[in-house]
């Protein structure tokens, strides 16, 4: 399927895998995706696996990004993580507001947009995360909460900055529930995000940022998600933790 942007399909392990297990995956995965070209493919290992990681995909297609890191650059932040720490390990992507952290450690659009313009000073590729829950979504608020989110998650990013950075669009109903947007849903709301990129940027912005739709994506849904105009790729929770799974997802977006 010919796409207008390249394709990036993002495993994001969460807090899952010892180094053991995480290898074993990542062998997996360099077999079974050696020929990939079309797609860009990042692996996102717990930080405890990212060492290892890293040096199990050098001779490979697979990319790095890590779940996290912190707005800072260093110094008496116990237990955080610069975005300078991470590329010691040549990791390229971080995921950044996935809805677990803004629900978990209550992280807002402001603290957001400070990590990205971090990881950005340190030549990570942000992926920043959006989506309304589903009292949101039945109160007919999907447009009004995820343009905000985008509005306060990317403040202060030039273009050059946002053209590298990579937009998730996850609606928090179907993270991990198994539960998928339909086909329709996530190109009305891909769609509604590029009008967005292009108010607060330009539209030349606007149609070279990638867009991924992530919750519950599976081999079975990827093909009809990832054929829709703004759909340029996927951010994969629970079936990018097996090589089957993952790699055939990427292989039916192909
Ligand atoms: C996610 O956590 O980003 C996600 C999309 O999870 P899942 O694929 O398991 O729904």
């Amino acid at each position: 399927m010919e796409k207008e942007r390249k394709l990036i399909i993002v495993g994001n392990w969460k807090m899952n895998k010892t180094v053991a297990e995480a290898l074993d995956l990542v062998q997996g995965l360099k077999r079974e995706l050696a020929a990939v070209k079309e797609v860009d493919v990042v692996v996102c290992p717990p930080v405890t696996a990212i060492a290892d990681v890293s040096k199990a995909i050098l001779d490979s297609n697979i990319r790095l990004g890590a779940q996290n890191m912190s707005e800072h650059n260093g110094g008496a932040f116990t237990g955080e993580i610069s975005a300078g720490m991470l590329k010691e390990f040549s990791v390229r992507y971080v995921i950044l507001g996935h809805s677990e952290r803004r629900q978990h450690q209550k992280e807002c659009d402001g603290l957001i947009a400070k990590k990205a313009l971090a990881a950005h000073a340190a030549s990570l590729r942000p992926i920043v995360c959006v989506g309304e829950t589903l009292a949101e979504r039945e109160a007919d608020q999907t447009k009004e909460v995820v343009g905000k989110q985008l509005e306060g998650s990317l403040a202060g990013l030039t273009k050059d900055q946002m053209v590298e950075t990579v937009v998730a669009y996850e609606p928090v109903w179907a993270i991990g529930t198994g539960r998928n947007a339909s086909a329709d849903q996530a190109q009305t709301v891909h769609a509604f995000i590029r009008q967005v990129l292009a108010s607060l940027f330009n539209e030349a912005v606007a149609k070279r940022v990638r867009i991924q739709y992530g919750g519950s994506v599976k081999s079975a849904n990827a093909r009809e998600l990832m054929s829709q105009s703004d759909v340029d790729g996927a951010l994969v929770g629970g079936a990018s933790l097996e090589v089957r799974s993952f790699s055939d997802i990427i292989k039916n977006s192909i």
